[in-house]
C-alpha cells in the first residue's frame, strides 16, 4: 500500500507539496510531483485529496479493493468523490464536503 503519483497526469501546481506534513513531495526539473523517502510516507492522504487532477491514488490492500485496486479523490463543488479502480472496474462513493466532518 502507499501513494503513486502518475506523473503524466501531473500538471506542476504544487498543491501536494505544499500540504504534506511531512514535506516529503518536491516538483522535479520537469515539475512534475515527486514523493521523495516514500519509506517516511504514513498515508495521510492529505496530497490525494489536494490533488485536482486525480494525479494522485493510494494502492488498497486487496483486504480492502482486491489486488491492484487504488483510490483517488474527484472534488465536484460541494461532493468528494472517492473513485476506487481496479483496471477498467470503477466506483465512485460520494461524500458532502461540507458535512464530512458533522458527527
Ligand atoms: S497536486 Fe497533483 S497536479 Fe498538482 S503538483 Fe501535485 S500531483 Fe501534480
Ligand atoms: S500521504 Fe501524507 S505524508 Fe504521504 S506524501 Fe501524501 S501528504 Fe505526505
Amino acid at each position: 500500500m502507499g501513494i503513486i503519483i502518475e506523473q503524466t497526469e501531473c500538471t506542476g501546481c504544487g498543491s501536494c507539496a505544499r500540504i504534506c506534513p511531512g514535506n516529503l513531495i518536491r516538483l522535479d526539473e520537469n515539475r512534475h510531483a515527486l514523493l521523495r523517502r516514500p519509506s517516511d510516507c504514513w498515508s495521510c492522504l492529505a496530497c490525494m485529496k489536494a490533488c485536482r487532477r486525480q494525479a494522485i491514488s493510494y494502492t488498497l490492500s486487496p483486504q480492502m479493493g482486491g489486488r491492484g485496486a487504488r483510490l483517488s479523490v474527484n472534488y465536484t463543488p460541494g461532493q468528494t468523490g472517492w473513485v476506487i479502480r481496479k483496471g477498467q472496474w470503477q466506483r465512485v462513493l460520494i461524500t458532502d464536503t461540507k458535512e464530512a466532518n458533522r458527527y
